[in-house]
């Protein structure tokens, strides 16, 4: 329903680079359109959308996002709010109870807010980390947000959350299909959405953690690699 692709999670301007993407390969895009019901007798013929429109349908893929299953949290009487809630350490308010992965709201230092974050990597570090508590070896968890998605030959990999950017930098030439977004606020490298550009994706990590003020037309001059520019913040 949302006026732009992946909206959620990548700036307007890789949502129109992928809408054309997309357009140019036949696929058709429906954006601010709601579903509004499945058609058919044994099984699903058509799809009727918030505008009236009927769209033939052989199959349906349903993508609506998830709900973390905190009702066993709930009933335990923990803290819950948007996720279960733990600390840097995987514990919640009960500290016989550890929670990880999908269902957890837990704080971040780097954006120093709370996230509940949807990917395989933080599930994985979360583990680690509650199971090194438990086991009475005292252990943080600290990383940075990173996902990927691959859509034709296109391979999307995005490091850190760019909600509340003030300024974007393109690196590299989105028509070259291989460029990246870097997303600043206040002068800092908070997040990068890589476009087949796998070294910015890998080198902008140490940027993002360094959390230092950086120049817009040196990150935007592909002559001088983002590892560059990290070692001078050294
Ligand atoms: C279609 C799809 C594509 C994805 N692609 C990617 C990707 O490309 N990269 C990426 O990083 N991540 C991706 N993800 C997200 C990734 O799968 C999740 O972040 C990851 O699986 C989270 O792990 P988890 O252990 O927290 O939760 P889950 O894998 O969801 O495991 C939770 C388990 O708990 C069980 N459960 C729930 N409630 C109860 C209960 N009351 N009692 C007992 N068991 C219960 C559930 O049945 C489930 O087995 C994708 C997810 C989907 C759905």
């Amino acid at each position: 329903m949302a006026d732009r692709v992946m909206s959620r999670v990548v700036s307007a301007e890789i949502s129109d680079f992928y809408q054309i993407e997309h357009t140019s390969r036949g696929v058709q895009l429906r954006l601010s359109t709601g579903t509004v019901a499945f058609h058919g007798k044994s099984r699903v013929t058509a799809v009727e959308t918030s505008d009236g429109e009927m769209i033939d349908a052989d199959f349906v893929v349903v993508g609506v996002g998830i709900l973390p299953n905190v009702e066993l949290a709930d009933e335990a009487g923990l803290l819950v709010n948007d996720g279960v809630v733990v600390d840097e350490r995987c514990q919640t308010d009960d500290p016989d109870i550890y929670a990880i992965g999908d269902c957890t709201s837990h704080p971040n230092a780097i954006y120093g807010r709370r996230l509940r974050l949807e990917s395989v990597h933080n599930a994985l570090e979360q583990a680690k980390t509650a199971a090194s508590n438990i086991c009475g070896v005292d252990c943080v968890y600290s990383e940075l947000p990173w996902f990927w998605s691959d859509q034709f030959d296109l391979k999307l990999q995005i490091a850190g959350l760019s909600s509340g950017y003030d300024d974007v930098v393109i690196r590299g030439n989105p028509a070259d299909r291989s460029f990246a977004c870097l997303y600043l606020r206040d002068g800092k490298l908070i997040a990068t959405d890589a476009v087949n550009a796998p070294k910015d994706f890998l080198q902008s990590k140490a940027l993002i953690t360094a959390q230092r003020v950086l120049d817009a037309d040196q990150l935007a001059n592909t002559d001088m690699s983002l590892k560059d520019i990290a070692n001078q913040c050294d």
